[in-house]
């Protein structure tokens, strides 16, 4: 089964991936993940996408679409997988799309966990004071200004793919204003019939 998993900075996608690695056994697929991995090991990718990040802009299309494109053909991902910010543009939907063409696959569902802004500067505000707490260190895109910046960059460059995948019959919303354990029943309910067909 292979799931998107579309909402903007801070709706909840990291809790709910959680829950469905576990729930349908499937790999999570985090492209900020990767990326903040490269960046750590100083690869040639990671040097060249510290700067993109921290200033909270899109590391280019290019450099993700290879970075999924390799992980997919991995073993573990042989029974689908849940990609977790990705893809970000139009160009990296169609590049999606033309990566699993060509190995006969296709999504099969896109999650849109839906939120309103004004929650979303107060659970990042929260995230920023409880990392803090437990005297870990924050991610550097993770401050008031640069949120702002990855909110808009969601309004104007990924909110696009919701009539994208609308087209496609594969878009399912998600009212992610609930409790984490009820958002957890709205997607099982979206995803149980998808496996059952597996
Ligand atoms: P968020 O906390 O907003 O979900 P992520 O951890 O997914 O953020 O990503 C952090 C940063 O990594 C993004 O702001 C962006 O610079 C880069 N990034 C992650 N995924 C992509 C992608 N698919 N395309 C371009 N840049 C990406």
């Amino acid at each position: 089964m292979i799931v998107i998993f579309l909402g903007p900075p801070g709706a909840g996608k990291g809790t709910q991936a959680a829950h469905i690695v576990e729930r349908y056994a499937i790999p999570q697929l985090s492209t900020g993940d990767m990326l903040r991995a490269a960046v750590k090991a100083q690869t040639p990718v990671g040097v060249k996408a510290k700067a993109v990040m921290d200033s909270g802009k899109l590391v280019s299309d290019e450099i993700v679409g290879n970075i999924v494109s390799d992980r997919i053909g991995e073993a573990d991902c042989a029974n689908g997988f849940l990609l977790d910010g990705f893809p970000r543009t139009l160009v990296q939907a169609e590049m999606l799309d033309d990566i699993l063409a060509r190995k006969g696959l296709s999504v099969d569902a896109v999650i849109e966990l839906k939120v309103d802004e004004a929650a979303l500067i107060d659970r990042m505000r929260n995230r920023i004071r409880e990392t803090k707490e437990r005297g870990e260190e924050l991610r550097a895109d993770d401050n008031e200004e640069t949120f702002a910046k990855r909110l808009g960059v969601y309004r104007d460059e990924t909110a696009p793919l919701v009539p994208y995948y609308e087209k496609q019959g594969k878009l399912r919303a998600v009212d992610g204003m609930k409790t984490v354990a009820a958002v957890s029943a709205e997607i099982d309910a979206i995803l149980d019939p998808i496996q059952a067909k597996k």
